[in-house]
Order: C-alpha cells, then sequence, then structure tokens
C-alpha cells in the first residue's frame, strides 16, 4: 500500500494483538504520551495509569534518567552481537540482577520478553537433565489459569483455554496443576488466601502417574496475574518446592509479573521464602522502556553446562537481541531507579493502603470478588448474563473514554498494578473513579 493510499485511514494496518479490531477501528483508544504515573490521549487529556502500561512501567513513564541512558547507549554502541561476543553494560546488569535474585541463582540468561524468557527457561530445562544424562526428563508440566507468554512452549504449558484451543497440539507431554482459586473458600481475601496449600499435592498425583523419571519441570507463576491476581495459599508454594526436589524436578517461577517490586520485594521467591532453580522475568526490568527478559539460573544448573571441551558451545540457544545494549543501558537506570528511591520498600509500605482502598469497593452489586496482594489487585465483575467478557470489556471501555483511567481487562476480570511510585491521593483517585465507572454500568 502507497503511503498515499494508507493516509486517509491511519488505524487500517495495524493488527492490534489481543484485541477486538473492528470494534478498535471504530472506538479506538489511543495514547500519545506519558509521564510519571499519567498517560495523554492525542488530545491532551490526561489519563491515569492504574495498570503500569500492562504490569510493567514500575518507575513510572518517560523518567528522564532512563530516557538520558538509552539516548547515550544509541550513540555510544548501537549493536553488538552476542553470540560469542559480549558488551560490558550486559554483564554488569546481570551482575546486579543476580545479586537481588535469592539463593545461588546467580547466571542471567537475557532475552526480549516474557515469551522467551519462559521458553528460554523450558528449554534450559530439558538440555539440563539431557547433559546430566537423565534424557528421559522431557515432561513439563504447568497449571491452570497459568501463563507463560504466547509461544508454543509458553502456551502448552499456559493453563487459558482461550489462548490454547486454536492452535492444536502445541508441545507434546505437558501436564497441568489445578490452579488454586476458590471462590467459596477465599473470596474477598486481603494477600495468600488460608485454603488450598493441598492443591499441591495433585504433583505427587502426576508424579505417581508419569514417574519422576519422565518430567523435567514445573512452571508457575508465584501470583498468576493474567488471569485475575491469584496469590498463592499459604504453604502452597512450599510444598511444591519440597516435591520437585524430592524427585529431581527442576522449579521454574515465571516472575515477569511480580518480578521488580510488584509484591514489595525484587522477587516474589523473596516474599514467599521459597526459591524455585530459575526465575524468568521480563517488563519491570526496564520499566517498560526498552523489551527485554532474561531467565536467572541456579549456579548448579549454569555449572552443569560448563563441563564439555572448551572450545564447545555450552548451550545451543539465543536470540540476536539477547542482551542488547540499549536494553542493558535502560535495565541498568531502571535498578538504579528503584534502588535510589527505595520503590521495591515503597511498594512495600503502601500495600495496606492499596488493600483498604481496593476493598472499599467491596459491597458494589456488580462485584463478585476482590483479591490484592502487593500493589497488584483484581476485582471481579458480576458477568453480564450469557455474554461472558462483556461486562469487563465496557468496564475497560468506559474507563477510558469517560474517567480517564487505563485499567486492565482479562474476561469479566479488571486488574490494577499501579507504577510503584503511585501516590495515596492517586490510589483513592483510581478507585473513586472506579466506583464511578461501576456505577455506570450497573
Ligand atoms: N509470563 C507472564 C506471567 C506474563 O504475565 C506475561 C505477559 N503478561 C508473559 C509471561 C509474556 O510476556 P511477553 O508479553 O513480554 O512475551
Amino acid at each position: 500500500m502507497s503511503a498515499d493510499a494508507a493516509a486517509p485511514n491511519d488505524l487500517e494496518s495495524n493488527w492490534l494483538p489481543y484485541t477486538p479490531n473492528r470494534q478498535f477501528k471504530r472506538e479506538p483508544r489511543m495514547i500519545a504520551r506519558a509521564k510519571g504515573v499519567h498517560y495523554y490521549k492525542p488530545d491532551g487529556a490526561e489519563v491515569l495509569d492504574a495498570t503500569a502500561g500492562l504490569w510493567c512501567c514500575n518507575a513510572g513513564h518517560c523518567r528522564e534518567d532512563i530516557v538520558k541512558a538509552i539516548q547515550d547507549q544509541a550513540a555510544e554502541l548501537d549493536f553488538a552481537p552476542t553470540f560469542q561476543f559480549g558488551h560490558p553494560k550486559a554483564f554488569e546488569l546481570a551482575s546486579r540482577i543476580a545479586s537481588l535474585a535469592p539463593g545461588d541463582l546467580d547466571h542471567v540468561l537475557f532475552c526480549n520478553s516474557g515469551s522467551e524468557a519462559d521458553e528460554s527457561a523450558l528449554k534450559i530445562a530439558l538440555a539440563y537433565h539431557r547433559i546430566k544424562g537423565d534424557g528421559g526428563r522431557t515432561r513439563l508440566i504447568g497449571r491452570e489459569r497459568g501463563y507463560h507468554g504466547v509461544n508454543f512452549g509458553g502456551t502448552a504449558v499456559g493453563g487459558m483455554v482461550a489462548n490454547r484451543k486454536w492452535f492444536g497440539n502445541l508441545v507434546a507431554g505437558v501436564d497441568h496443576l489445578p490452579h488454586t482459586y476458590n471462590r467459596a473458600e477465599q473470596a474477598f481475601t486481603i494477600g495468600q488466601p488460608e485454603w488450598g496449600a493441598h492443591l499441591a499435592d495433585d504433583l505427587q498425583r502426576l508424579i505417581d502417574l508419569h514417574d519422576a523419571s519422565t518430567i523435567a519441570a514445573v512452571i508457575i507463576e508465584p501470583m498468576s496475574g493474567s488471569t485475575g491476581v491469584l496469590p498463592p495459599p499459604k504453604g502452597y508454594l512450599q510444598k511444591i518446592r519440597e516435591i520437585c526436589t524430592k524427585h529431581g524436578i527442576l522449579l521454574i517461577f515465571d516472575e515477569v509479573i511480580t518480578g521488580y517490586g510488584r509484591l514489595g520485594y525484587a522477587f516474589a521467591a523473596e516474599r514467599f521464602g521459597v526459591t524455585p532453580d530459575i526465575i524468568t522475568f521480563a517488563k519491570g526490568i526496564t520499566s517498560g522502556t526498552v523489551p527485554m527478559g532474561g531467565a536467572i539460573v541456579s549456579k548448579q544448573i549454569y555449572d552443569t553446562f560448563q563441563t564439555g571441551p572448551d572450545h564447545a558451545i555450552d548451550l545451543f540457544h539465543g536470540y540476536t537481541y539477547s542482551g542488547h545494549p540499549l536494553a542493558a543501558a535502560a535495565g541498568l537506570a531502571t535498578l538504579d531507579i528503584y534502588r535510589k528511591e527505595g520503590l521495591f520498600e515503597k511498594a512495600r509500605a503502601l500495600e495496606p493502603y492499596f488493600a483498604d482502598a481496593l476493598m472499599s469497593l467491596k459491597d458494589h452489586k456488580l462485584i463478585a470478588d476482590i483479591r490484592v496482594i502487593g500493589l497488584a489487585g483484581a476485582v471481579d465483575l458480576v458477568p453480564v448474563e450469557g455474554v461472558p467478557g462483556k461486562r469487563g470489556f465496557d468496564t475497560m471501555c468506559h474507563a477510558f473514554h469517560h474517567e480517564n483511567m487505563m485499567v486492565r481487562v482479562s474476561g469479566d476480570c479488571i486488574a490494577f498494578s499501579p507504577p510503584l511510585i503511585i501516590e495515596k491521593a492517586q490510589i483513592d483517585e483510581i478507585f473513586g473513579r472506579f466506583r464511578k465507572v461501576l456505577d455506570h454500568i450497573a
């Protein structure tokens, strides 16, 4: 299409992911600028960002130090091959990330997104067992209501039916643990529910069914985010860890959402006191500015790969843009902000206020449940009968168009995850505006 042909309708060619595109073209939700905790529409209207973009802009938008770091890096070193070569900032960033990670997780393999991070972790797990002479361990175990990105492996271990059903068999040899949400037992819980640790026993059932010698890894989000903020029941992650350790199965925590402060700690693993063998991350590492993800692996996993001949490649996996200089520079500047401004501690301190503000919506007739932990919260809306997802979608649209607020919708669930620089008055503003949206929708 020529530039002229495209001009009459700029909305024509961009196929937005995870979006009803016909509806969008009729009623576009366009963003032109951002600063701090706000987006701005093309007409200049200020939009309160209650979702840190897509759970990623934890330091707030367009932070000057990050912008400058990216600009300086682009002028100094735009790209460096990452196969067989390195550049200093990627090494510096890997060390900084390792120092934030729990236990002996001390090596980072970089990539460019959460999906790639999860794919990398799953492949590392398979190769790890094979190098150890345990190549029969090929089965991967995920969880219902889990989200691990959209590549083949991540979609297969993920547990959202809408993401899976279009794409056939994906990857063979995958099982799922049950999710841990039970409204009857857990409704309106703040933080971790008391009920549900026993669901970890299902892992033992899968081991009894398939034999541990066939299982490579279990991958779970310590707090499921995309399916509506499901904090782990008390004791659940500990049990999963114990069973994995007993049977030589690697445990992968997908911390793409929970990493870098969302739950008040660098990683949720620290908050819950459970150390996995691999942590995947993305989003918050650069506060969303430049795409970056990665897998942090334990010393033992890394060392297992370092046993072949000196000249031989130790892992046949990686991306052209692994540890990209712009992303590495953005990551370092972002970690500086998190540290200097104490944003993880700030999130921890704000958590009770955020939880109370969200729970104040409890009495609304459209609300079926509320869950909250750290600076992440979600409300389940009473669905429109026979039309799943409509209530959630209408709510998100109304919030944007009429209350100038960005919230995240997933089915009939609305999630809130503001930038960690949010202030108490802005939290009040978020839930004040949201109540107005609910009143309108009702
Ligand atoms: N894992 C989790 C837990 C996520 O929430 C997401 C994205 N929301 C991903 C993986 C995939 O990340 P990306 O969209 O960057 O590929």
